[in-house]
């Protein structure tokens, strides 16, 4: 990895580059006058019902509105925001934005059934954690069975006993537990029962794989049987093209996520889409 010498994370180097920054410093700064400045935004993409096509959720995805390089995506500024801890406030402004924006939908009437949201080690890892969810959930009216938060193999792995403890906490709460990215991560396969665990996401790269010449993927089939022994819900994420839709489908995954049915949208674009999707067939 060529960024070891920066002591950052092995994506360090690229993303301070592609987003054109000078260095770590001026990221970082840049990242703190951003969140005061509000440039951070959220973005949602649906979870559509592969078989019905309904919109069963929407998963909220942080955009960085920057004035002067436009609009960046995690990949350009996530990792640097996790190395130096203001994942913090940033995943705490996520949470707060998403779930008024969907408090809004909800009094509307264009809300689908759950909101999952990303959080990070980090944020998991403070103390006051579960009480700050309680309390959005409070000011906002939103159930917490309708909120879903979706962390990563390695975040689960990270500190093991803690994060079950927090995941009890939030499972106590009402609260939904995904695990992201499934299959691309270094869990062990016990620690998934014993985890309060209620979606397993399969990561696009298995569903990438499915393809009309080759229809067929081994560890998706594994994935999917493995999640319905275990009693939990999956999500198949990079959902592409109809052919992956069907051969998912044909396995028994109901809820996808992907181009196929939308990219990630603005609110107000969501909403739009909201409106116009409502128990409609796409
Ligand atoms: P993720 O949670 O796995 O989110 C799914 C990513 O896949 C999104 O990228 C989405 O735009 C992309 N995607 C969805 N459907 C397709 C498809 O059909 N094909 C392809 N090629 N890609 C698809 P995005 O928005 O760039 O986010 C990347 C990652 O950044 C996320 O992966 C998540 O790990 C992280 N992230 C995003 N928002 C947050 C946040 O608020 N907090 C934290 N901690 N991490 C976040
Ligand atoms: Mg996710
Ligand atoms: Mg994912
Ligand atoms: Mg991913």
């Amino acid at each position: 990895c060529k960024s070891r010498h920066s002591g950052g994370g092995c994506d360090f180097y690229s993303a301070e580059m592609d987003a054109g920054f000078s260095g770590r410093f001026s990221l970082e700064t840049a990242i703190r006058k951003g969140i005061d400045a509000h440039q951070f935004e959220v973005h949602y993409q649906p979870q559509v019902d592969g078989q019905s096509g309904e919109v069963d959720g929407v998963e909220a995805l942080v955009r960085w509105n920057h004035p002067s390089r436009g609009l960046l995506l995690p990949a350009e500024f996530v990792q640097v925001a996790e190395d130096t801890g203001q994942i913090v406030p940033l995943g705490r402004l996520v949470l707060e934005q998403a779930l008024r924006t969907f408090a809004d939908w909800r009094t509307r009437g264009i809300a689908p059934g759950r909101l999952a949201v990303n959080i990070s080690s980090q944020q998991i890892e403070q103390a006051d954690f579960v009480p700050e969810i309680a309390g959005l959930l409070k000011q906002t009216g939103v159930p917490a069975t309708m909120l879903e938060l979706e962390l990563t193999e390695h975040t689960v792995m990270r500190d093991v006993d803690r994060t079950v403890a927090r995941l009890r906490a939030l499972c106590e709460l009402g609260v939904r537990v995904a695990i992201d990215d499934f299959g691309t991560g270094y869990s062990s396969l016990s620690y998934l029962e014993r985890l309060p665990l209620d979606t397993i996401k399969i990561d696009r790269e298995f569903v990438r794989n499915v393809c009309a010449d080759k229809p067929d993927s081994p560890i998706v089939v594994a994935i999917v049987a493995m999640a319905r022994g275990l009693g939990r819900k999956v999500v198949a994420e990079g959902v592409e093209s109809e052919t992956q839709r069907h051969y998912l489908d044909a396995l028994g995954c109901r809820s996808m996520q992907g181009f196929l049915f939308s990219r990630p949208l603005a609110s107000a674009a969501m909403e739009r889409f909201l409106g116009e999707h409502l128990g409609a067939v796409l």
